[in-house]
């Protein structure tokens, strides 16, 4: 007998992508940042390292909440502070989603939504994208309680315009969570849609552009009700001192964010138009990535292995129907380089891969 509850014992747990610990492997598999934070990051965790750290962290992450509302122009009790925006999934889930309950989302989309939804025992609707990744008529499903829309999507990189996501916002049942994870690399944004609309949550993250995925420093946004309700939810003291620490000075460097976004933006031009010259069919991007497809299901796990044999992780996720595509994130132009010289002698050889 199992000591697990039935849906736990049924559910698949989420699958990170390979995170191997060693140097000298060129990563372009799970979208961190291939440069580094401000350096103001360091200097503000060494700080915060020296003092403090026998007494527990301010509940609220106070100072963060400030200087992330200072940023999106809106007023710190709109705000929520999360240890990575995963944990703030979680908390959205947790508060919204019980047994039988509806959760709706786009599919393919990010992994872990269907497994917070899992955990719950409530109920996944998952909609089919159109080809083009547009968003589907019947994401609005009546009595849901949570739709959830990452907007740029992960793994397509594609995105929806906020004037369509607003119209969503209206239709829907229950909250709308906007997951903008990749937003910063985007050409717009859904943050405004916060003012009008009380079931819409926006979600940030510091892993992406700020080159933080380390650090696990994750943003909430939406109208003072919803942020007080998921208080409730959160653990008391889930951020600790160096996080909130290092959350407050790379929200304060802008400067280096814009850099440091406009450098991936100009790699992932890069990155795109090569291997649309190699023959790749390359989906549009307004994410720190690009989804590949290739010419069929064994030529993109044979690019993945290629690469793979040469120290060069990239993604080859089995989402149904999408066999044929892999997902390689923005590297530095010389990473790049190194792997499309890689993919070009593949492709040479074989005359595989691309064809299209
Ligand atoms: C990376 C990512 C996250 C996780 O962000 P963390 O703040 O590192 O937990 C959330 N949603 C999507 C779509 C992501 O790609």
């Amino acid at each position: 007998m199992s000591l697990f509850r039935d849906n736990i014992e049924r559910m698949e747990g989420y699958v990170p992508g390979e995170q191997p610990q060693d140097e000298g492997i060129i990563k372009l598999n799970t979208n961190e940042n291939p440069f580094p934070p401000s350096p103001k990051v360091l200097a503000a965790v060494k700080e915060a390292a020296g003092t403090g750290l026998r007494l527990y962290p301010e509940p609220m992450a106070t100072e963060v909440r400030k200087k992330a509302a200072e940023v999106f122009g809106t007023c710190p009790e709109r705000v929520l502070v999360g240890n990575g925006s995963d944990e703030l999934l979680g908390i959205i889930t947790r508060a919204f989603a019980g047994p039988g309950d509806k959760v709706v989302f786009p599919y393919p989309t990010y992994l872990l939504y269907k497994v917070l939804v899992d955990i719950q025992d409530a109920r996944v609707v998952e909609v089919n994208f159109g080809e083009d990744f547009s968003l589907p008529e019947d994401i609005v499903v009546e009595g849901a309680k949570v739709t959830f829309l990452c907007n740029p999507n992960s793994p397509s990189g594609t995105m929806v315009w906020p004037d369509e996501v607003a119209r969503l916002a209206k239709r829907v049942d229950g909250a709308l969570v906007i997951d903008e994870a990749y937003v910063d690399f985007a050409d717009a944004n859904c943050l405004s849609l916060v003012e009008d609309n009380p079931n819409v949550i926006i979600l940030r993250t510091l892993s992406k552009s700020y080159s933080l995925a380390g650090l696990r420093l994750g943003l909430c946004i939406a109208q003072e009700e919803v942020i007080n309700g998921l208080i409730r939810v959160k653990d008391s003291y889930n951020v600790n001192r160096l996080s909130m620490a290092a959350a407050v000075a790379a929200l304060d460097d802008q400067q280096h964010l814009k850099e440091n976004v406009n450098k991936i933006r100009e790699i992932r031009s890069y990155l795109s138009e090569s291997l649309r010259e190699m023959g790749f069919f390359v989906y549009p991007s307004q994410a720190n990535f690009v989804f590949v497809r290739c010419k069929d299901v064994t030529a993109a796990g044979e690019i993945y292995e290629l690469l793979r044999r040469q120290n060069i992780l990239i993604r080859h996720i089995n989402y149904r129907g999408l066999e044929d595509c892999v997902r390689i994130s923005v590297g530095t132009k010389a990473e790049i380089d190194t792997m499309l010289d890689a993919m070009s002698e593949l492709l040479c050889e074989t005359e595989k891969g691309a064809g299209k």
